[in-house]
């Protein structure tokens, strides 16, 4: 019998994120021949993003555009989803690992009696069995889960799934009603979006993060030279969050964010176990180091030991000459 596959995309600073294509190219890993790949989008103002989503999906695309759904409000997007999906009667509900999806996949799941697999990274058939990979303790080993039975939830990790590519046919798309909930317990006053680049961190192809050798806020403005050179974000280590030389927003690793770019250059970060949870899977690491021992080069690809406010010019001048 042929099963129905729901993606719910997300959509952020009024771009559908990367990681709804990541999840459906996961559904698209997960299903077979006959079964059905459908989107589910939430949000307002939201035309341009459901036609460029119906492009990827060969099913249909749900949408809920209501104003009430600007911000994810976990209480509204829930109540608003619940409906939609019980009348499509999803065999899988695949999201993004984001904060978005984080939050909603185990209220999901809680309200299906679902299993769920979160923070996917690759997707494996042996024979016709599903095993799903994630990492445990905090990166540094890996473990392959499969379901047994039931309703299926997964997260997928942003940038370890390959997007999907378009599909032949644009999906139909299917608007449905959003009706408030009652009894409300939380209401959005304002969002403040604080410290936030160009380049969304979590899905940034380029990461250079700069560490407590970075020793002042002014000695972050070399590495946002390059990173904008190069199309990147900015992260951070701890050690530079809490000498506040940036803002949280910006620490990767255990605490923080978990990273996994193409190339992620850490600069004046000494390489603290806590700070590699977030960015050791990254596809190529360059480490800038004064000192030779430090831990960040047992894991780079490339190491330059040296003062980072001497190679950091060098490189963006050296980076924006050839990219000009
Ligand atoms: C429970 C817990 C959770 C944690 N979670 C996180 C987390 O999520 N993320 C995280 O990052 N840390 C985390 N930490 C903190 C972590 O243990 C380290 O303290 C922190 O990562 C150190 O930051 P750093 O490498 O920037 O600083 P330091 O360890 O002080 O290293 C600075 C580095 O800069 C180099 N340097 C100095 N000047 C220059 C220069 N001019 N040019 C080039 N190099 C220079 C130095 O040689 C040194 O290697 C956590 C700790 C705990 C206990």
């Amino acid at each position: 019998m042929s099963k129905h596959y729901v993606v719910i995309a997300e959509v952020r600073s009024e771009q559908l994120r990367q990681v709804s294509l990541e999840a459906i190219e996961a559904a698209r890993l997960s299903a077979h021949e006959g079964d059905t790949i459908s989107a589910l989008l939430l949000g307002h103002n939201l035309s341009e993003q459901v036609s460029q989503l119906s492009r990827y999906v060969s099913g249909q695309v749900h949408v809920l555009d209501h104003p009430d759904l600007e911000h994810y409000l976990a209480e509204r997007y829930c109540s608003a989803i619940i409906p939609v999906l019980e009348s499509l009667e999803p065999y899988a509900i695949v999201l993004g690992h984001t904060a978005m999806g984080r939050d909603l996949a185990p209220m999901l799941a809680a309200h299906f009696q679902a299993g769920q697999i979160s923070d996917v990274t690759a997707i494996h058939r042996n024979g016709s069995e599903l095993l799903f990979t994630r990492p445990v303790y905090a990166g540094k080993a890996f473990e392959q889960k499969r379901f047994i039975d039931g309703r299926h939830i997964i997260t997928v990790r942003p940038n370890n799934i390959p997007p999907a590519a378009e599909a032949g046919s644009p999906g139909e798309i299917v608007q449905h009603a959003y009706t408030a909930p009652v009894n409300l317990r939380t209401i959005i006053k304002d969002v403040i979006t604080k410290a936030s680049g160009r380049v969304d961190l979590a899905e940034a192809q380029i990461v250079v993060s700069g560490g407590r050798g970075v020793k002042s806020a002014e000695g972050f403005k070399p590495l946002e030279q390059l990173a904008e050179v190069l199309g990147g974000a900015v992260g951070a280590s701890r050690g530079a969050c809490d000498a506040g030389y940036c803002d949280y927003a910006l620490q990767i690793g255990q605490t923080g964010k978990v990273v996994t770019p193409q190339i992620y250059i850490a600069c004046g970060i000494s390489g603290a176990i806590q700070h590699l949870a977030g960015m050791s899977q990254s596809r190529i690491i360059i480490a800038i180091n004064k000192d030779p021992e430090a831990p960040i080069f047992k894991i780079a690809d490339y190491g330059i030991v040296g003062d980072l406010f001497e190679v950091v010019p060098l490189l963006t001048e050296e980076f924006r000459k050839a990219l000009a």
